[in-house]
């Protein structure tokens, strides 16, 4: 592993730990003793989604982890509560039955966790995502969140 500072070729590991199905290691450039990061991810058989006009394309985690960070933006949810949730919908897609899913299963999990994790992101992504399977659920926060908000109403 490459020093990113320095390209040093020597480095050791200062740290390791296994957090679902990553490594993550803490590494020390033998040269210039600057410290970093890697992960390592276990990979899987490739998965496929199904969009609503039949398409068909490789699952991405990175547009996963885009669409959840822009839903959390400015929110109190920290980076590792949003890794988390990725790796939970990723789990759980990978136990799904078919490699191939529909995108819109994806964007109920998404609606699901988000719920549990902030009712304000939960909305933003469930109003950017329009094909609501969860509808009476969406509908029951936003009536939770007009009964519990008391200022700026009118
Ligand atoms: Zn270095």
């Amino acid at each position: 592993m490459k020093c990113p500072y320095c390209v040093n070729e020597d480095t050791k590991v200062v740290d390791s730990r296994q957090v679902e199905a990553q490594i993550r290691r803490r590494r020390e450039c033998e040269k210039c003793e600057k410290r970093f990061t890697t992960f390592e991810r276990v990979e899987y058989a490739e998965l496929y989604v199904i969009k609503k006009n039949g398409s068909r394309q490789p699952f991405n985690s990175e547009k996963l982890r885009l669409s959840i960070r822009k839903a959390c933006e400015k929110r109190p949810i920290s980076l590792s509560q949003i890794e988390e949730t990725v790796d939970q919908i990723e789990a759980k897609l990978r136990n799904e039955d078919s490699i191939e899913i529909k995108s819109s299963r994806i964007g109920n999990l998404v609606m699901q966790n988000l719920r549990k994790l902030d009712s304000i992101a939960y909305i933003r992504f469930a109003s950017v995502y329009k094909d609501f399977g969860d509808l009476a659920a969406f509908e029951e926060t936003i009536d939770k969140l007009r009964k519990g908000g008391s200022d700026g109403r009118k």
